[in-house]
């Protein structure tokens, strides 16, 4: 976790900072808070936007120092220039020791660039930590000499689900294509960037979009770390549908927060659309679930027709362009719980190209509660105890489509 914090500010920041070469050499440091507890064996990874050139790839561009003075880690540049690893010094760190970790200006792109400030992290070695291979119960003259391969950590694993995904060279669409995924496929993820999800292939670091896969985090639980966009339909002078002092915009919104809030405490993150009464597009709420990198779209409504129409009915597009069965494997889900736990009429799940959910690439639904123009199903939109039911019926249904394997 903490190592993540580090390489993720780093390479935010170093996104930006590859400016033409600077009259002044002298270096201005950008300082990261102090880490504390960091493992004694530590590799650090320092991530670039831009590969780096070998040359400045020494120990009098990236150092540690300790309160002893300065140390030279061995360093390691990645195949694609973009990774620096360094390695515990020479002597391995102390348990409790103070180091901090330099990375000046003076590193070069291969365009020639330096970077605007250099940066420094300071971190503490967990003070409990048992020194590797070393104490007094090793042998002398024993050496380990097996050589560990290159521990990343896993964030997660993604099962695809698009009939075929590209994987390419680098996190953008227009980058080299080096391969390809089908579905049900199962890769482990060491990072991502926006959409883009960073795994190996072939011995290779690549890049897949994520909107085609089911993630899982990394001994978690299914819903734990989704970023899900709940959608309150309808606002401000958009109220929906409206009978007998029901309206719409408001049950939706009501309901949505209450999913969000049960989404939060199961360690999803939940993002609303609206969270007030205020109009949204259609248009502008896909875009949004785009914008923040969303794994999952649910828009909440009610219904209004005749007095004796009734019940719960959830929608998916079945002629949209990706994720069609994992917006039917949610629709049902939700279904089921809003017919066996709300005890809603069954009116089933469907297809419809509705904006929201047709012109959405990720896992989309459309739920519709129930009907405000008929007296029993307004009954429950009205109650406090059936919201609360009605937000638990869809969550639970979002938890048991993440828990679905892909098919
Ligand atoms: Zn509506």
């Amino acid at each position: 976790m903490t190592a993540r914090l580090f390489v993720g500010s780093l390479l935010s920041f170093l996104v930006l900072v590859f400016a033409p070469m600077m009259a002044h050499a002298e270096t201005n440091w950008v300082e990261f808070p102090d880490k504390s507890n960091v493992a004694i064996d530590k590799e650090w990874t320092i991530t670039f936007n831009t590969p780096i050139s070998p040359d400045a790839v020494n120990n009098q561009n990236i150092y540690l120092k300790s309160v002893s003075g300065k140390l030279n880690p061995e360093l390691t540049l990645s195949n694609d220039g973009k990774r620096i690893t360094v390695q515990p010094p020479d002597d391995g760190y102390k348990p409790g020791g103070y180091y901090a970790l330099y990375v000046t200006q003076e590193v070069t792109s291969q365009l020639g660039k330096k970077m605007e400030k250099g940066y420094k992290q300071m971190f503490q070695i967990d003070p409990n930590a048992e020194v590797p291979g070393g104490g007094s119960g090793s042998e002398p003259g024993e050496e380990d000499t097996t050589e560990e391969p290159e521990e990343k950590t896993v964030l997660s694993t993604g099962t695809v689900t698009a009939d075929i995904l590209n994987v390419r060279e680098k996190p953008t669409a227009s980058s080299d294509k080096v391969g390809a995924l089908s579905r049900g496929d199962s890769v482990k993820i060491y990072d991502f960037e926006d959409y883009w999800a960073e795994i190996e292939y072939n011995g290779k670091t690549a890049y897949v979009h994520k909107t085609y896969m089911k993630l899982r985090k990394e001994g978690g639980t299914a819903v734990e770390g989704q970023r899900i966009v709940v959608d309150a339909g309808h606002g401000d002078h958009d109220p929906g549908a409206q009978y007998g002092g029901a309206i719409e915009k408001e049950i939706n919104l009501d309901v949505a927060q209450r999913v969000a809030e049960r989404l939060k405490k199961l360690g999803a993150t939940p993002i609303l659309t609206r969270d007030n009464d205020r109009f949204l597009t259609l248009d502008g709420r896909v875009k949004y679930a785009k914008d923040v990198n969303a794994d999952l779209f649910i828009s909440i409504h009610a219904n209004a027709a005749y007095k004796g129409a009734k019940g719960a009915e959830v929608f998916y597009s079945a002629e949209k362009l990706s994720n069609v069965e994992e917006s039917r494997v949610l629709a049902t889900k939700i279904q089921n719980h809003l017919v066996d736990d709300v005890g809603m009429y069954d009116r089933g799940v469907k297809s419809e190209r509705f904006y929201v959910i047709h012109h959405n690439t990720l896992p989309s639904v459309l739920v519709e509660l129930g009907f405000v123009t008929n007296d029993g199903d307004r009954a429950k939109l009205q109650s406090n105890y059936y919201r609360d039911l009605f937000s638990k019926a869809i969550t639970d249904g979002i938890v048991d489509y993440f828990e679905e394997p892909v098919k």
